[in-house]
């Protein structure tokens, strides 16, 4: 029997984007934040002066993010009973292509590149299951939906939801 399939977004999701930036802004401003203050606030709005904007286009940002907690045992658990694709629109950072496929090749080897889609508009995805943290992306998925839990999207009630890769596990296994 053919395999379902599931598109699991990266940043957000398998990668800890929040983390990175609160980490460069402390390494700019020497000040420490608290993940809190991602809660319900837009994610490019976080940071005073731009700077969520800045980072996203600092060359190695998203070569060196943190991997997700438990991200890597999960997808490989995953792809026992799925065929599982990483999708991540990263047309709108294109600087990023490369970054991310060099960090897939380095915490997540066990993904073939036939696996990997770099893309735009994710609305084009067809997969039974989609894994992702915005709803420009969910609200539009052909498959079923799931919401990784971020600040950002702290108070979407119209998905399923998932507040860590525990929980994507214990919905799809
Ligand atoms: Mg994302």
């Amino acid at each position: 029997m053919k395999k379902k399939s599931i598109a699991i977004d990266m940043d957000g999701v398998l990668a800890d984007t929040e983390y990175q930036y609160l980490s460069y802004y402390e390494k700019e401003t020497g000040k420490k934040l608290l993940k809190t203050v991602f809660h319900n606030v837009p994610e490019l709005e976080v940071l005073p002066d731009g700077l969520v904007y800045k980072y996203l286009h600092t060359p190695g940002f998203f070569r060196d993010l943190p991997v997700m907690e438990g991200a890597v045992e999960a997808v490989k658990a995953l792809q026992e009973q799925y065929e599982v694709y990483i999708v991540s629109a990263a047309m709108e950072f294109p600087l990023s292509l490369y970054e991310k496929k060099e960090w897939l090749a380095e915490h997540f080897p066990f993904i073939h590149w036939h696996n990997i889609i770099f893309c735009g508009d994710k609305s084009i995805i067809d997969t039974d299951f989609m894994i992702d943290d915005y709803c420009k992306n969910l609200d539009f998925c052909k498959g079923k939906p799931i919401l990784f839990t971020a600040g950002h999207n702290a108070s979407v009630t119209h998905h399923q939801r998932a507040n860590n890769w525990k929980e994507v596990l214990q919905l799809l296994l």
